[in-house]
C-alpha cells in the first residue's frame, strides 16, 4: 500500500452559460497540487498550506471537511496528513475550494485501494464545498473528479453524467482580481423567471449537450447563451460587455461567467484562436486599473491526476 501520493487538482468552470448549477468543465493548466500521506495517528491533519492564506483547522478547510466525511464512513485504521500547494486563488470563480475538497478525497481513496466510486467521492466532497458556499453543490466537484464536461442530473440521489469533449475545444479564462461574494452573486438573482426565458435556456442547454456529443462547433456557438443569470451577474463584473464583444470578434465560440464570477471564460476551436481570444481579453483589461490573470487551457478529460504515488 502506498504511504503517500502527490496529485494535481484542477480548476473548473461551473455553469457554462446556459447550464446554471448543472454543467461544468475541467481545466488542464490551472490547478493546485496536494500531497496526502497515511499516518499512524488517526484523524485528518492539514500540515502545510502554501500559496494562499487558508485555515489549517480541519473543520475550517474544505479539504479537511471532505476528508473527514470520507473517514467517518470508511473508518480506516490510520489517519491522513494533507499538504496543499494552492495556485488557484480562493474566490476566483474557477473552483478553488472544489479543487481542495475533491483533491483530499481522491487522494485518500487512491491510498486506500479505491473503495469508492467517483460519485461517492463527489458526495463526500460536497460536505467540504458546503463549508465554502453554505450549500451542497457539485457543479465544480464533478468536473474535477470525472474530468471533461459533466452534467449534474440530480443532487438527491446524486447522479452525474460525463459528456464527450470535441477534440479541438480550448478554454480561455480572465480572472479580474476583484472580490465578488458568492452570497451577493446569489442574492442578485430573481426568485422566478419568465417562461419565455426558461424555454430559451433549456433549448440552449439541450443543443449544447447535442453539440458536445457531435463535435458540432457551429451549434456549440449558437448554444452558448445565458438568458437567465448573466443579465444580472454580469453587472458585478467590470467591462463584461467589452470582454464579450472583443472575444467574439477574435473568434471565440462564446463566453460566459465562470461560476459566480469574477472570472469569465471563453470557449474556442483550436489553441491558436484561444490565444488570440486571450490577447483580446488582455487588451480590454490593460486599459483599466484592475489587476488580472489570464489562462489558456485545453479541456482536461481526466480530471484530477496523480503526479507521484
Ligand atoms: P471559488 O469560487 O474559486 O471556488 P469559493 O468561493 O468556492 O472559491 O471558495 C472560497 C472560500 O472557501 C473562501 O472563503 C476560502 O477561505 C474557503 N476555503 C476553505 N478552505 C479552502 C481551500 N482549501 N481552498 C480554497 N478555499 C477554501
Amino acid at each position: 500500500m502506498n504511504k503517500e501520493i502527490r496529485i494535481f487538482s484542477p480548476g473548473t468552470v461551473a455553469n457554462v452559460s446556459c447550464g446554471f448549477d448543472v454543467l461544468g468543465f475541467c481545466l488542464d493548466t490551472v490547478g493546485d497540487e496536494m500531497v496526502v500521506r497515511i499516518s499512524s495517528e488517526k484523524g485528518i491533519r492539514i500540515t502545510k498550506i502554501e500559496g494562499f492564506d487558508l485555515p489549517f483547522e480541519t473543520h475550517k478547510n474544505v479539504a479537511g471537511v471532505s476528508a473527514q466525511a470520507l473517514i467517518a464512513d470508511l473508518k480506516p485504521d490510520c489517519g491522513f496528513e494533507i499538504e496543499i500547494y494552492k495556485f488557484i486563488k480562493p474566490g476566483s470563480g474557477i473552483g478553488s475550494s472544489a479543487a481542495s475538497a475533491a483533491g483530499s478525497v481522491f487522494a485518500i481513496n487512491e491510498l486506500m485501494g479505491k473503495p469508492y466510486t467517483k460519485t461517492e467521492l463527489t458526495r463526500f466532497a460536497m460536505k467540504g464545498e458546503a463549508l465554502a458556499s453554505q450549500s451542497e453543490h457539485a457543479d465544480n466537484l464533478a468536473p474535477a473528479l470525472f474530468g471533461g464536461f459533466t452534467l449534474v442530473k440530480s443532487l438527491c440521489p446524486l447522479e452525474i453524467l460525463k459528456l464527450p469533449i470535441p477534440d479541438e475545444l480550448y478554454a480561455t479564462i480572465i480572472h479580474p482580481q476583484i472580490e465578488i461574494k458568492t452570497a451577493e452573486a446569489r442574492a442578485i438573482l430573481p426568485k422566478s423567471v419568465p417562461l419565455h426565458d426558461a424555454i430559451t435556456q433549456w433549448s440552449n442547454l439541450g443543443s449544447l449537450v447535442h453539440a458536445l456529443h457531435n463535435g458540432d462547433y457551429e451549434l456549440l456557438q449558437r448554444s452558448l447563451h445565458d438568458s437567465i443569470v448573466e443579465p444580472y451577474r454580469s453587472k458585478l463584473i467590470p467591462h463584461f460587455e467589452d470582454i464579450k464583444l472583443a472575444t467574439l470578434a477574435s473568434g471565440a465560440l462564446g463566453i460566459g461567467i465562470s461560476g459566480s464570477g469574477p472570472s469569465i471564460f471563453a470557449l474556442s476551436k483550436g489553441e491558436k484562436t484561444a490565444k488570440e481570444v486571450e490577447d483580446a481579453m488582455r487588451k480590454v483589461y490593460t486599459k483599466t486599473a484592475i489587476q488580472f490573470e489570464t489562462y489558456v487551457s485545453k479541456i482536461n478529460s481526466k480530471g484530477i491526476k496523480i503526479i507521484e504515488a
